[in-house]
Order: structure tokens, then C-alpha cells, then sequence
């Protein structure tokens, strides 16, 4: 994959040299047309340059898109069990890459070691689950109406699929588009985030070693406009699946929706949690803080509003305030930190953007609030964990996704009230409910306008065997995972096979 070696960067603790990465397209990897590069850098240690990619546009895309298009006709005729089983291999290549690919993740995204190798084990487990599909791919076949007529409804892949991801899940978020994409018999165009794209070659590349055909997969890296964009709107392109934020979800949809492009969009959160009077505090102020501070609150999923009922407010926010103090910030290569940095600059300005709005908003700031300067911290964007008590559900902090470790503290009188207040924001992603009431477990479950709830565990730990993705300005009511995957990546045909000889016509010989 990497053909050129730049000289080693003077950076403490990386000792590789510096690769030039390019794209990959019908098998081969190619440089930009405009023959443009640009850095991925270490958010931890800004010195760590840890790959030169090549900065596309539309030709590179066009290149791309031919390729998956002269690919496609003869990949949709490959047996659905045995596309899987290269699936399926590419599991056992990244099982052994899961080390190599973990670090690489820490140092091209910042959260710590421990969640990379969660977010490369995700990629594993999707592909194990995928490549089940291809000996699945179920669809319905029932009885006719007429006598001698057999009825039943296929699943045939869409064509070429274009696929654009965030930076703060980098191997997995691809890996549930790519892995069902190919195993329902697509071909790919994917751009990664320009912040992380070292993790998804190491998925292509895992894919590739396993005997994924020339032009299956393409892979094409720059930047959103000079990408994304023309990738949107190829007439092409069949299918469009976007993770990111609802802004650029809203001017992707809009792109695809003008060649009626199938259109997949997983956009943001402002995830709560309610923690009732009974529930198991210790539970929910371990989950509270993983949920908030993991991924350094940069999951779609983060547990960004935590919801308190009145009889235990001051007792949690006592004992949470004190632990989030305590969590350890630093680079997530130390096996022993426990949060990361921020992705970069502009989101650490975001990050501290919202503590003055939070602030002027007149929101109690409890811990945190400002950007770690101390020499350990000075070429990298940490920030403390920060902690918001006396939050008003409607203030900016408790409404807007602030993608960092922000955590807002919101009083409720009860199950009722906590209900009202998680609802009533513009997203729908996660929720979950800390209690030990069974009744009121399920009526939250039931009235939670989100397309995930958690009962004792926080907003985070989707598993990639159930259905993914939300309500409301989160999406456009598709689902990754399990079998919603099946569902975007595939068209239904409905078969009708008539053996009686004679001309039978639905709905009219009803032999009356
Ligand atoms: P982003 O929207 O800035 O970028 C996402 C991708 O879109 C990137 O690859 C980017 O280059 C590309 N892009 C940007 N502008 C574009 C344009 N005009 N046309 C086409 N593509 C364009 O998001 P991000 O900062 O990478 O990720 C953070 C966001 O992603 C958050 O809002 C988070 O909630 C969301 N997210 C959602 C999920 C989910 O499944 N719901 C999962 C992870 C992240």
C-alpha cells in the first residue's frame, strides 16, 4: 500500500517513518489526478504526522466510480456465500492485524488504546456477521393467490454504493457499510473522514489481501466538498450511505434525492440518560462517566445529557463530579489513560465554545471547562472533562450536540418529567434508564423517542448484530446493523412463476 518513504518525523514516540498512502482504485493504488497530498496527524502529539494522503476530487471519483461500475457486472453474479466467505476471511487477516490497527487508530484518532481495539473488534464482529448473511439473505416466499402460480420476493443488489464516514469510529463505521454492501453483491466507492483515513485502508487493505476482486472496493480520500460531493451526485452512484453530522447529512440528502438515489443517513445525537430515585447509583455513575468521557464524548451515542431524579440529584452529581475530576487525560497510546483528545483544533474550539455558551446560558460549571496546557499536553487538543449541574433542558448545552466531554446535568421530578425532557430535543439516536422498577423499565422503553434505550447501562455499546441508527434529525429512517444492513443494500424483486399453461389474471379469475 504504501510505495513512497518520506523522512521520519521528529516526534517522540514514533519511530515509524512517514508513509504516503494512495487510492485505491480497480486494484490498484493511484495518486490523486491533481497530484495533491495532505497530513494525518496525531491529535494527541500534532508532531506525529502518521500518514500523507492523497487529496482527490472528481475525476479521482469518476475513476473510482467506473471502476466499481465495470466491477459490479461481474460481482453480482458471484454466489452470495461465497462473496461472504471473503468476508469472512478479511475477520481472520484484521484478527491478527488487531494490534497493528489499534495503534495506528490511537495515533490517527486519539481516543485510548482500549476503544481502538474495541473499534477494530467492531469491524471483526460485523464481518462475521455479515458473511453469515451471505447464506441467509432471507425473503419472503408465500402462496399465490391463483392455482399453479408460484410467488416469492429476491433480494438483488443495488449497483454501486457511495459511502462517506466520520473520523471518531474510523474502522467500524465503514466496516457496516462495506461488509454488507458487498456481501448483498454491490460494489463500493468509500471516502473516509480526511481526519482518519489510515483505519479504513487498513480495513480495505484487510479485504483486499483476502481476495476481494479488483474494483469491489474502491477507496478515494480527501475532503468532503472536493469528494463527497461528486460522489453524491454521480448518476452512477446508486445508493448513498452518510455517517456524519446532520448539517452535511441534510446537503447529502438533498444531492441523492435528485437521481433518486437510495439514501442512508446516520447524523447526530444529544444522547440522555434518566437516573431514578432507585436506581443503582454506583451502576449509573460508572456508566454516566464511561458514557460521557469515553471516545472523549465523541460518539454519536455519547451520554450527553444525564437526567437526575430529585431524591438522589445531589447525592450523584456529589460522586460523579468527583470521579470525572479524577479520570486520566492524555494520549491514548499510555495504557493507563483513561480519556483522549479532541479529533482537532476546530473541534476543541467547538468544545470550549460551548462552555461559555453553557455559562452565559447560566448553567453551573462544576468541573472542567478548560483546555489542558501543562508541557505533556502542549502539541496535542485536551481538554478536561467537563461537567454542567442545573441544566434547563432548554438551554444550547442541553439541545445541541457538542461532540466533546461535556456532560449536562439536568433535575427531573420523575420518570414523567425525565420522559418529557429526553424527548424533547431535535435527535433520537440513544437513551438509557438507570432504575430496578421492571414496570417503569418498560415504559420508558416503550416511550423513549429514540432508536436505541439502554435499561442499566449507558448510551454507548451498540452491538452490531441489532439494527443502528435513530429517530427524528438523527437519520432518514434507515438502520445499519444486523438486518436493517440487508435491507439498504438490497432491492426486492418480486417473482411470480405461473405453471398452470394458461393466462391467469390477479385479482380477476377468482374462479366465482
Ligand atoms: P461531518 O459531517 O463533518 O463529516 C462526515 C463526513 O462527511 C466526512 O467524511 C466529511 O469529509 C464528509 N463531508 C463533509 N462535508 C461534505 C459535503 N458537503 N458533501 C459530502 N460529504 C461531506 O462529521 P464528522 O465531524 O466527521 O463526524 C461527527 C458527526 O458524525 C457527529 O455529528 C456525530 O454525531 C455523527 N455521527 C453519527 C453516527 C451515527 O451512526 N448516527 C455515528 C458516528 C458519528
Amino acid at each position: 500500500m504504501a510505495t513512497e518513504t518520506l523522512p521520519t518525523p521528529a516526534t517522540i514516540g514514533n519511530t515509524h517513518p512517514t508513509k504516503v498512502y494512495k487510492n485505491f482504485i480497480d486494484g490498484e493504488w493511484v495518486e490523486s489526478s491533481m497530484g495533491e497530498t495532505f497530513e494525518d496527524r496525531n491529535p494527541a502529539d500534532t508532531r506525529d504526522v502518521v500518514g500523507i494522503f492523497q487529496k482527490s476530487g472528481k475525476a479521482d471519483v469518476d475513476a473510482a466510480v467506473d471502476a466499481a461500475k465495470r466491477a459490479f457486472a461481474r460481482w453480482r453474479l458471484v454466489p452470495a456465500p461465497r462473496r461472504a466467505e471473503l468476508v469472512f476471511k478479511a475477520a481472520e487477516i484484521l484478527i491478527e492485524r488487531k494490534e497493528e490497527c489499534a495503534r495506528d487508530m490511537t495515533r490517527e484518532m486519539g481516543k485510548v488504546l482500549a476503544e481502538t481495539r474495541g473499534d477494530v473488534q467492531e469491524a471483526i464482529d460485523c464481518a462475521y456477521y455479515m458473511a453469515g448473511e451471505g447464506r441467509r439473505m432471507f425473503g419472503p416466499t408465500v402462496p399465490s393467490e391463483l392455482p399453479n402460480k408460484f410467488a416469492m420476493a429476491v433480494r438483488q443488489p443495488i449497483g454501486i454504493c457511495g459511502m462517506i464516514t466520520p473520523w471518531n469510529f474510523p474502522m467500524a463505521i465503514p466496516s457496516w457499510k462495506l461488509l454488507p454492501a458487498i456481501v448483498c453483491g454491490n460494489t463500493c466507492v468509500i471516502k473516509p473522514a480526511q481526519d482518519t483515513p489510515l483505519s479504513t485502508f487498513h480495513l480495505v487493505r484487510a479485504l483486499a489481501d483476502a481476495g476481494v476482486p479488483h474494483g469491489v472496493i474502491n477507496i478515494v480520500t480527501g475532503f468532503g466538498p472536493d469528494v463527497g460531493t461528486p460522489l453524491a451526485e454521480h448518476s452512477d452512484v446508486r445508493a448513498i450511505s452518510l455517517t456524519g453530522s446532520s448539517a452535511v447529512g441534510r446537503i447529502v440528502g438533498q444531492t441523492a434525492a435528485k437521481s433518486f438515489k437510495h439514501c442512508s443517513l446516520e447524523l447526530g445525537g444529544k444522547n440522555p440518560m434518566i437516573v431514578l430515585d432507585d436506581a443503582n447509583l454506583d451502576l449509573a455513575i460508572e456508566g454516566g462517566l464511561w458514557g460521557g468521557f469515553g471516545t472523549t464524548g465523541q460518539r454519536c451515542t455519547a451520554t450527553s445529557r444525564i437526567i437526575v431524579q430529585k431524591g438522589v440529584y445531589s447525592e450523584f452529581i456529589e460522586r460523579y463530579v468527583e470521579r470525572a475530576k479524577k479520570l486520566k487525560v492524555g494520549n491514548g497510546l499510555d495504557e493507563t489513560v483513561e480519556m483522549g483528545p479532541a479529533i482537532n483544533e476546530r473541534q476543541l474550539a467547538t468544545d470550549l465554545s460551548y462552555v461559555d455558551i453553557a455559562k452565559n446560558e447560566g448553567a453551573k460549571l462544576v468541573c472542567g471547562g478548560n483546555r489542558l496546557t501543562e508541557s505533556k499536553y502542549q502539541y496535542g487538543f485536551f481538554m478536561e472533562p467537563t461537567v454542567f449541574i442545573d441544566v434547563d433542558p432548554q438551554m444550547r448545552i442541553a439541545q445541541e450536540e457538542v461532540f466533546g466531554p461535556v456532560v449536562a446535568i439536568i433535575p427531573c421530578d420523575d420518570l414523567e418529567d425525565a420522559i418529557g425532557i429526553a424527548n424533547g430535543i431535535e435527535y433520537g439516536l440513544s437513551s438509557a434508564l438507570y432504575t430496578k422498577d421492571v414496570n417503569r423499565a418498560f415504559s420508558a422503553i416503550r416511550d423513549l423517542d429514540a432508536g436505541i434505550t439502554y435499561i442499566n447501562a449507558p448510551t454507548i455499546g451498540a452491538e452490531v448484530h441489532l439494527p443502528f441508527g435513530g429517530t427524528k434529525a438523527t437519520g432518514n429512517g434507515h438502520r445499519e446493523g444486523g438486518i436493517g444492513a440487508i435491507d439498504f443494500y438490497t432491492e426486492w424483486k418480486s417473482v411470480y412463476v405461473d405453471y398452470s399453461d394458461k393466462l391467469q389474471k390477479a385479482q380477476i379469475d377468482r374462479g366465482e
